[in-house]
């Protein structure tokens, strides 16, 4: 079977249902079984399989391997909002491409971003641990207009999850199934950076991607100064393959009010960026901007991942 994505065989017209997501794992686990492991760590409302993939060295395939092997692990967490797949598709292409296969496709028009190839192995010093579709109701309810203000793809899942719950404000209350799940994955495997894949709901501007990495704002300030050097380097690594990124994520200070300007927030734990802090994790909030075209979104997010994992492959050890 392919290790490609619905994306990249249809030039980034369309992205994969849960079923893709369920065959790619399959794929990516027989065509790596050294390397990679593929199991569910939960369920939905609805009774959906919660998939993650495990890429690890040397068959480090559990919690305690990475913890006395000292390996750090990075978390790729994708689709917490569906209709926001650019996770989803940059991760398995960024995944294949770190451990060997082929890099991202070419779409033939509408991007200048490009990719480095990954630097120096990174997957022989860190683990990854993907999630593609965190919300896996949300990913299977999908529409031309949920996400209006998107240029991409052509159908795309739904913001919240089969009980209408965002999942991206259920971290401390957690009353969702898929969140409770995701507490019990986050207590076994303890990630040391969590990147929260996410786009822009629909304001237009000309960066086309900001990244909010924390503690900074918020949290200890032991680790601020740590994180603030994650994020720069992230975004020294971005604007080198031709982005324009911005440090936060841009919110405007009276809601719908552009002319109000935009702030920084420091994010209450009920959301990804104040949850992790919490624990004393780093946290990256990726955010593509909605306005630029799928082919490109995904090429950032591929360059945001394969960056991250650089990253802690270089300093991860001594956290
Ligand atoms: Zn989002």
């Amino acid at each position: 079977m392919t290790l490609h994505t619905v994306a990249e065989q249809s030039q980034f017209r369309r992205t994969g249902r849960l079923d893709e997501v369920e065959a790619l794992s399959t794929a990516f686990a027989e065509r790596w079984p050294n390397r990679v492991r593929s199991f569910v760590f939960g369920h939905s409302a609805e009774g959906r399989p919660m998939r993650a993939l495990l890429v690890a060295p040397g068959g480090a395939f559990t919690p305690g391997a990475l913890q006395e092997r000292g390996i750090p692990l990075l978390m790729v967490q994708a689709g917490i909002h569906p209709g926001e797949s650019d996770g989803k598709d940059a991760g398995f292409a960024a995944l294949r491409e770190l451990l060997g296969g082929e890099p991202l496709v070419e779409a033939t028009a509408g991007s200048h971003i490009a990719a480095h190839p990954p630097e120096d192995d990174p997957l022989s010093r860190i683990a990854i641990l993907f999630v593609p579709a965190f919300n896996t109701d949300g990913h299977e309810r999908v529409g031309r207009w949920n996400r209006p203000n998107q240029d991409g793809p052509d159908e795309t899942g739904w913001r919240a999850t089969a009980h209408n719950l965002n999942l991206n404000r259920d971290y401390t209350k957690a009353d969702a199934p898929e969140m409770q799940a995701m507490l019990a994955l986050l207590r076994d495997w303890d990630p040391l950076v969590c990147a929260d894949m996410h786009v822009t709901d629909g304001a237009d501007f000309e960066p086309d991607v900001s990244i909010q990495v924390e503690p900074i704002h918020l949290g200890d300030p032991h680790m601020h100064g740590s994180g603030a050097a994650m994020r720069d380097a992230l975004l020294d690594k971005l604007a080198a393959q031709g982005s324009l990124p911005l440090p936060f994520y841009p919110e405007p200070v009276i809601e719908d009010d552009p002319a109000s300007g935009f702030q920084v927030t420091a994010y209450t734990p009920r959301y990804s960026t104040g949850y992790f802090p919490t624990r004393n994790r780093y946290t990256v909030l990726v955010e593509t901007h909605s306005w630029k075209n799928y082919a490109t979104r995904v090429r950032i997010s591929r360059n945001a991942i394969v960056g991250l994992a650089e990253l802690l492959a270089a300093v991860g050890g001594g956290w």
